[in-house]
């Protein structure tokens, strides 16, 4: 995005990810008096602790922080082990059943806990407490507080704040949180108006609601002010965001114009524009990295998941972004193992993963989920024949990133530092073109250095000493 000492540093279309979140503050709807909070402090006179675990995606890592905020707010300290915390908040995600297996696997050892009275009160949160599944778990578990997607605000009460009706007005869904972190998120949508044959997400989202522009660029504007140097737009499908006549692509651009560092997730292909993708090559502030799910390269395959585009239409985004991002990184996720999916399907997938040659992606066996129309159909994959074309996929995204990845070697890249100096020596960061890098430095979270690319694996690049002090 610069140069330093007459080297080309590798600017924007050059490396990234991201993380944490910022505020708005709830709006207080009715007031209801609170059980938890007249009992003060924590049995022993000691201060009320609390241990938030979250499983899933982006979206539940942002509620999180929602979470977060609420206990905090509440009196009580953050604490990392169970058997230290008075209140557990699980925030849980439904999308695949390992994901329910291991919450499960939690809910049991904190049900011993209870027993032995280590910890007061367990509540549920997130994609499996809006599930009909959840019930049962509160029956079987001895579940203290179930709660959806939608309702997370009634934690409020239950910590010991006022009780809120409504914790966000109804243009604000999923406001951001912590505000004054070097890196946030903002969802700008929330929901899903997709109905993808494996999916539980419309169902435990909802459908899509997209928040207005004004109110999210003031949101961004008073982030920005307080010290956020990293906003992540996030959303289901993030670039199906509409208002009026306005689209995804001009919210991006406003976005950008306010925010130092800025990118988006998830977004959806049938959404995504070429307008969209050329502005990412066009401005400085945008992380070059496009990570669209194709699921599939099997059109027999996309239309049975009802994805809606076909795999040649995929194709030509990908020359559209590679086109204009030339330095840029691509990720996807990817379904192996769907019911009736067919060695031919198969093939059809591994073809389009060296078409695109991806830099990265989220592979999935596909994992029943009820309710789900998949759940349904016949043609179960046995389990083996997925397992070897999980690792066939895998194989095939790994070659390539790591082809591409070795390219970059002898690179000068700036490098937005994402989490300080870690255990293993070195602080995690992000190019401009969106890859991981690590890099040995003090410089804390938040802040940039520039330093040569000296390695490649394939899921990060490993850079030399930085030039000159952080930014
Ligand atoms: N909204 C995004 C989209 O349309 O691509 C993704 C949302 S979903 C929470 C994240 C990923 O989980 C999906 O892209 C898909 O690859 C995977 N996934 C969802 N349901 C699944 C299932 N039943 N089995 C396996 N993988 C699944
Ligand atoms: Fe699920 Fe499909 Fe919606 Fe993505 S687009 S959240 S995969 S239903």
């Amino acid at each position: 995005m610069s140069s330093t000492s007459g080297t080309e540093v590798a600017g924007k279309k050059g490396s990234g990810t991201t993380s944490a979140a910022a505020p708005v503050t709830p709006v207080l709807l009715s007031r209801k008096p609170s059980r938890i909070r007249e009992e003060g402090v924590a049995s022993g006179g000691t201060a009320k602790t609390a241990c938030i675990r979250t499983f899933g995606c982006q979206m539940n890592v942002h509620d999180s922080d929602r979470i977060r905020r609420m206990i905090r707010d509440a009196g009580y300290a953050e604490v990392q082990r169970y058997e230290e915390a008075d209140i557990v908040v699980l925030n849980t995600c439904y999308v695949r059943e390992n994901a329910v297996d291991r919450v499960k696997g939690h809910l049991g050892e904190l049900s011993r806990l209870k027993k032995e009275g280590r910890v007061s009160k367990v509540a549920l949160t997130g994609c499996i407490g809006a599930a009909s599944e959840a019930s049962e778990l509160e029956k079987q578990y001895g579940i203290d507080l179930v709660l959806g997607t939608h309702n997370t605000y009634e934690l409020a009460e239950f910590v010991g704040l006022p009780g809120m009706e409504e914790a966000r007005t109804p243009e604000l869904p999923g406001a951001a949180e912590l505000e004054g972190e070097h890196s946030t998120f903002v969802t700008i949508m929330t929901g899903c108006n997709y109905v993808c044959s494996y999916c539980v997400v419309p169902s435990v989202r909802g459908r899509m609601v997209c928040r207005t522009m004004e109110n999210l660029l003031g949101e961004v504007r008073r982030l920005v002010a307080g010290g956020t140097r990293y906003v992540t737009l996030l959303g289901q499908t993030v670039d199906a965001w509409r208002e009026d006549g306005k689209r995804f692509s001009d919210l991006l651009e406003r976005v950008a114009d306010e925010a130092p560092r800025v990118w988006f997730t998830t977004s959806h292909p049938s959404n995504m524009e070429d307008r969209t993708l050329r502005l990412i090559g066009v401005r400085d502030t945008i992380v070059g990295r496009l990570h669209l799910p194709v699921q599939s390269g099997s059109d027999r395959m996309l239309k049975v998941m009802h994805r809606g585009y076909k795999s040649d239409r995929y194709r030509r985004k990908i020359e559209v972004f590679r086109e204009a991002v030339p330095e840029g990184s691509l990720s996807t996720d990817i379904i192996v193992g769907h019911p009736g999916e067919t060695e031919e399907d198969h093939e059809e997938t591994l073809r389009l993963i060296e078409d695109c040659g991806f830099d990265a992606a989220y592979v999935f066996k596909f994992s029943p989920r009820r309710g789900t129309e998949a759940a349904k159909l016949p043609g179960a994959v046995p389990d083996k024949v997925a397992q070897r074309r999980f690792l066939e996929v895998l194989r095939a995204i790994e070659g390539n990133a790591l082809t591409r990845n070795r390219a970059r070697v002898g690179s000068v890249v700036e490098i937005y530092v994402r989490h300080g100096r870690t255990g293993d020596g070195h602080a995690i960061g992000e190019t401009w073109s969106g890859h991981a890098v690590h890099v040995p430095t003090d410089a804390e979270a938040g802040r940039y250095v520039t330093a040569a690319i000296e390695g490649a694996g394939p899921h990060v690049l490993y850079a030399g000493d930085p030039v000159g002090p952080p930014r």
